[in-house]
């Protein structure tokens, strides 16, 4: 009798397949020889499993000149044109759709202004409207689609992809996956916004070989994805990270988080708070670029006009932003201590005005955090900047396919 019955070895060979393209992921270009080196297979298995791959057109094969011999060597990497991948990013206040290549190079893109408070179905129709052009502009350049992976604020169940509670949105029980797959007949993953975008982060940015990070998520709230131990940490029942709502002070003078309660991380540092520390300056009268920009543009006091003013060397813009940067910094400096990470990536829309907010971060977690655990940390701006969860619902797809190569025909 066989020591395996042919479901191991199908199941052996799957997870052989996937050892060999995640480790290209991360790591190529690469020949086959250094490849069969760094996973500890023999050479006859690797070469049966690239030429697998290669037929899934998951990877293809480079020439690239060696340097010492001149001689042309063959290369393996990532095959970009491996197919097209649809990622859907439900804001507070607008809504995102990308296809990008398996390389997680953008193709296409459309971000619109959405009121999701409105109403639900308004707005996922707006989306999927986004999604069919998606799906005709990827017919002109992709071969075929692997799937739409959808990035939501809020609680997500996993395995149902629906939308548990979304306090910014005011949705609820919301199924996610249903509407997208049905929609469009492909698979269909859901994330959390801050927990895709560390997984993007982690496939694609500046964490490509963190094994410890967190994903600070800034925007309308503040979201994380804690990434411990080199997966994703999710809590007993997959909501963990919601680092926003970890309180500060809770003072009843003060206006309540969306959540409902007071004193929240969040409401120190998310973009509403830049706005009202901005008005309440210009209520005094400061001299200001920005009312003379509201004026010119026609439009109210926003954070686009806030971040603008700061890059036009607007003093007030800039004093906020360096106040709402510590505030983000108190609780950065909380997460290291508590976390010991190598890294905490801050992205998403708040990262726009990330060159005047992350110098204030950086110096408040050297005088808060404890000198030994902040030192080890850097902290830096997402690789993706405000698009953080955009190609985090990519790359949600990507590491599906990754780990299940043979479902790719
Ligand atoms: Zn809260």
């Amino acid at each position: 009798m066989l020591p395996y019955s042919t479901g191991d070895q199908t199941l052996v060979r799957e997870i052989n397949l996937s050892t060999v393209l995640r480790y290209l992921h991360a790591n190529a270009p690469m020949s086959r020889a250094q490849l069969a080196n760094a996973i500890g297979l023999n050479k006859s298995t690797v070469s049966s499993l690239v030429e697998e791959l290669i037929e899934r057109s998951l990877i293809h094969e480079i020439g690239i000149t060696n340097a010492g011999t001149g001689r042309p060597a063959t290369f393996l990497d990532i095959d970009p044109g491996a197919g097209g991948i649809i990622g859907v990013e439900l804001g507070v206040d607008f809504v995102s759709v990308i296809l990008t290549d398996f390389c997680g190079k953008t193709l296409w893109q459309r971000l619109q202004d959405a009121d999701p408070t409105e109403g639900q179905e308004a707005t996922i129709t707006q989306t999927l409207h986004l999604v069919d052009e998606a799906i005709t502009v990827s017919r002109e350049k992709t071969t075929r689609l692997l799937g739409v992976g959808v990035a939501t604020p809020g609680t997500v169940n996993l395995d149902e992809g629906v939308l548990i509670f979304a306090p910014n949105l005011h949705w609820r029980n919301v199924p996610l996956r249903k509407i997208y797959s049905q929609h469009t007949g492909l698979p269909v993953l859901v994330d959390n916004d801050a927990n895709a975008a560390a997984v993007g982060e982690h496939l694609f940015g500046v964490a490509r070989q963190a094994q410890n990070f967190v994903f600070v998520f800034a925007g309308v709230g503040i979201g994380g994805g804690l990434f411990l131990n080199g997966e994703l940490y999710r809590g007993k029942s997959g909501f963990a990270g919601e680092i926003g709502h970890s309180v500060f002070m809770a003072e009843t003078f003060q206006p309540p988080c969306h959540c409902g309660n007071r004193g929240c991380w969040e409401t120190y540092a998310n973009q509403y708070s830049i706005v009202e520390r901005v008005r309440a300056r210009l209520e005094v009268r400061r001299s200001s670029l920005i009312p003379q920009m509201m004026a010119e543009s026609n439009s109210p006091l926003s954070f686009a006009i806030i971040t603008k003013a700061a890059d036009a060397g607007d003093k007030e813009a800039r004093d906020v932003l360096a106040e709402a940067g510590a505030a983000m910094g108190m609780g950065v400096a909380n997460l290291i201590n508590i976390l010991n990470p190598e890294m905490v990536v801050i992205g998403g829309p708040l990262s726009t005005a990330g060159k005047h907010i992350l110098p204030a971060i950086v110096d408040c977690v050297a005088k808060r955090s404890l000198p030994e655990i902040g030192q080890q940390s850097q902290v830096m701006l997402s690789a993706s900047g405000a698009n953080a969860s955009l190609i985090g619902a990519v790359s949600l797809v990507v590491k599906a396919t990754l780990s299940r190569p043979s479902s790719v025909n």
